[in-house]
C-alpha cells in the first residue's frame, strides 16, 4: 500500500510519541481530530498502528512487506475456490473430452455412484487415452483416471499459500476442494482450486495495494 504523505507523518509521530491519542496527533499536525480520522482509520485497518482505548495509538513495527505477507497467509481456499466440473465414472472417455471442452477447464473430477470423489483426469490423461488404439467411445474414464488413495485435495478451510506449495511440489495443476460427507463414508467435491486462481489472487493482492 502506498502511504501518503500524511499518513507517513502520522507513522513517525506515533513511532516518537506513542501511544498518542488521535487529539494530540491532530495537535502536532495543526488539523482537526475529524480530518485525521480516515488515515488513522486506513493505518490501523492495514496494520501500521494499533489503538488501544484510553491509551492511544501505538506504532506495531511492522514493515508494508510484513503486513503483505501476513495477508496472503490469511487468505483461505473459500475466497478463491471455483465450481468444479464433475463427471460420473461410468462415463466414457468420449464423454469426459465432451465435458473437458464444453466447461473450459483443463481438469475434471469424477465421481462415483453415490456421488463421492473417486479421481481425476487431466487433459494430458485424456491426450493419453486417445492416442492409443482403443476406442474412445467405449474405454470408461475410470480405467484410465488418477484414482483414490492418490488424490491430493483440500479443504475450504486450508491456506491457499499451502495450496500454491502442493501443486507446485507435485507439479499438477489442481486440487478438488471436499468435505467429508455427513456419514463419513466418502469426500463430496464442493469446489476446484487452480494454479488460474492463485494467480487471481495475487492479482487481487496487487489491486488492493493500489486502493
Ligand atoms: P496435465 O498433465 O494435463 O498437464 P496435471 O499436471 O494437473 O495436468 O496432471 C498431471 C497428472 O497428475 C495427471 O495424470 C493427473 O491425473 C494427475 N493429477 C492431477 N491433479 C491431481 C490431484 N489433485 N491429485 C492427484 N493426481 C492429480
Amino acid at each position: 500500500m502506498e502511504l501518503n504523505k500524511r499518513q507517513q507523518k502520522i507513522i513517525e509521530i506515533v513511532k516518537d510519541h506513542g501511544p498518542i491519542t488521535g487529539e494530540q496527533i491532530a495537535d502536532q499536525l495543526d488539523l482537526t481530530r475529524a480530518t485525521l480520522r480516515p488515515d488513522l482509520a486506513i493505518l490501523t485497518m492495514a496494520g501500521y498502528l494499533d489503538a488501544r482505548p484510553r491509551v492511544g495509538y501505538f506504532y506495531t513495527g511492522k514493515t508494508g512487506s510484513q503486513l503483505l505477507t501476513e495477508k496472503i497467509k490469511k487468505i483461505k481456499v473459500a475466497e478463491f475456490t471455483s465450481m468444479p466440473v464433475v463427471v460420473q465414472d461410468s462415463a466414457t472417455v468420449y464423454e469426459a473430452i465432451c465435458t473437458m471442452f464444453l466447461e473450459d477447464v483443463g481438469t475434471l473430477f469424477i465421481i462415483n455412484k453415490n456421488g463421492h470423489l473417486a479421481g481425476v483426469a487431466s487433459r494430458k490423461d485424456l491426450l493419453r487415452a486417445s492416442m492409443g488404439k482403443q476406442e474412445i467411445n467405449s474405454i470408461p474414464i475410470n480405467i484410465i483416471m488418477t484414482r483414490m488413495p492418490n488424490i491430493t485435495y483440500c479443504f475450504k478451510e486450508d491456506y491457499l499459500l499451502d495450496i500454491a506449495h502442493i501443486l507446485i511440489g507435485k507439479q499438477i495443476d489442481g486440487l478438488p476442494v471436499v468435505k467429508r460427507s455427513t456419514n463419513d463414508s466418502g469426500l463430496e467435491v464442493v469446489g476446484r482450486i487452480t494454479k488460474t486462481n492463485i494467480t487471481k489472487a495475487f492479482v487481487e493482492l496487487a489491486h488492493d495495494e493500489l486502493l
